[in-house]
C-alpha cells in the first residue's frame, strides 16, 4: 500500500502539495430549456424527477431531450459511485472522453481527480459519488448555458437527495455557482463552509483548471483537507 507521500509524489504534486500544512439557478427558471414554455411544464418535470429512484433517474436522463444537447451528445453521463456515499464531487459537464464512455471524469482531468481522491485514501465508488451539473456534453466543451444548467438541475438535485452525502465538493465555478445560486469566483468561495439544502458544501478548483495552473494544486489540497476536517467535525457534533 503506497504511503500518502508516495501517492503525492506520483501525482507530480510533491513538493507543491506539501508547501502548506496546514444562482443556484432556479430549478425550473419558469421555462423549459428551449425557453418556450411557462412555469407549469418545468415545475411538473422537476416534481416528477424529484420522485424517481436511482435506476429510474438514470433511465430518465438517458431519454432526456429537455435541451438541445440531446441532439449532439453520444451518451448521457449520469454519474458514478456509491449510492450512499459520504463524499459527493460535482463537476461541470462531460467532455469528449466522458461523452464516449458515459462516465464522468475519465479523461485527463479525471485522472487528476482520481489522484486527489487517492491522496485522501478515497476512490470513485468507495464512499464517493461523482456527478456533473450537466449530464450531456456541450459541443466543444463550452461552458454550460444557464438554460441547460437549469434544465439539468432537477437531476442533480435528485442525485444529491438520494445519495444524501455528508459533504459536497463543488469542483469549479459552474458547480459552485449552480448549486449555491450565486455568481462568484472560486477564489472568493474557498475556505468557507457553504450549505446546499443543509448539506455542507466546499468549493475548490476544477481539476481541468489545475492541469492548466499547477501552482494552484496546493490550494486545492488545502481545500480537500478543509473538507475532510469539516466532515469529521460534523460527524463529531452528531455523536
Ligand atoms: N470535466 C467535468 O467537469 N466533468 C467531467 O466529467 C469531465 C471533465
Amino acid at each position: 500500500m503506497a504511503t500518502r507521500d508516495e501517492v503525492l509524489r506520483e501525482l507530480g504534486l510533491a513538493p507543491v502539495w506539501r508547501l502548506r500544512h496546514v444562482a443556484r439557478i432556479e430549478t425550473a427558471l419558469g421555462e423549459d430549456a428551449s425557453g418556450a414554455s411557462g412555469h407549469a411544464n418545468g415545475d411538473a418535470r422537476a416534481m416528477r424527477i424529484a420522485t424517481l429512484a436511482f435506476d429510474a433517474l438514470v433511465a430518465d436522463i438517458a431519454a432526456c431531450d429537455a435541451c438541445g444537447l440531446a441532439t449532439t451528445r453520444k451518451r448521457t453521463v449520469p454519474g458514478v459511485g456509491a449510492s450512499d456515499a459520504t463524499w459527493m464531487f460535482v463537476g461541470e459537464a462531460p467532455g469528449a472522453d466522458e461523452d464516449a464512455q458515459g462516465e464522468p471524469f475519465v479523461g485527463a482531468a479525471g485522472q487528476l481527480l482520481d489522484n486527489m481522491l487517492a491522496a485522501l485514501a478515497l476512490s470513485r465508488g468507495n464512499d464517493v459519488f461523482i456527478a456533473n451539473v450537466l449530464k450531456c456534453r456541450p459541443p466543444g466543451n463550452r461552458t454550460p448555458a444557464p438554460l441547460e444548467a437549469a434544465a439539468c438541475l432537477p437531476y442533480l438535485d435528485r442525485q444529491i437527495e438520494l445519495v444524501a452525502p455528508g459533504l459536497i465538493v463543488a469542483l469549479g465555478k459552474s458547480a459552485a455557482c449552480t448549486l449555491l445560486g450565486i455568481d462568484a469566483s472560486v477564489g472568493s468561495l474557498r475556505n468557507r463552509v457553504h450549505r446546499y439544502r443543509g448539506t455542507p458544501l466546499i468549493v475548490t478548483y476544477h481539476p481541468a483548471y489545475l492541469l492548466r495552473t499547477p501552482v494552484d494544486k496546493a490550494k486545492a489540497w488545502e481545500d480537500l483537507l478543509f473538507a475532510r476536517r469539516t466532515l469529521r467535525e460534523a460527524a463529531a457534533a452528531r455523536d
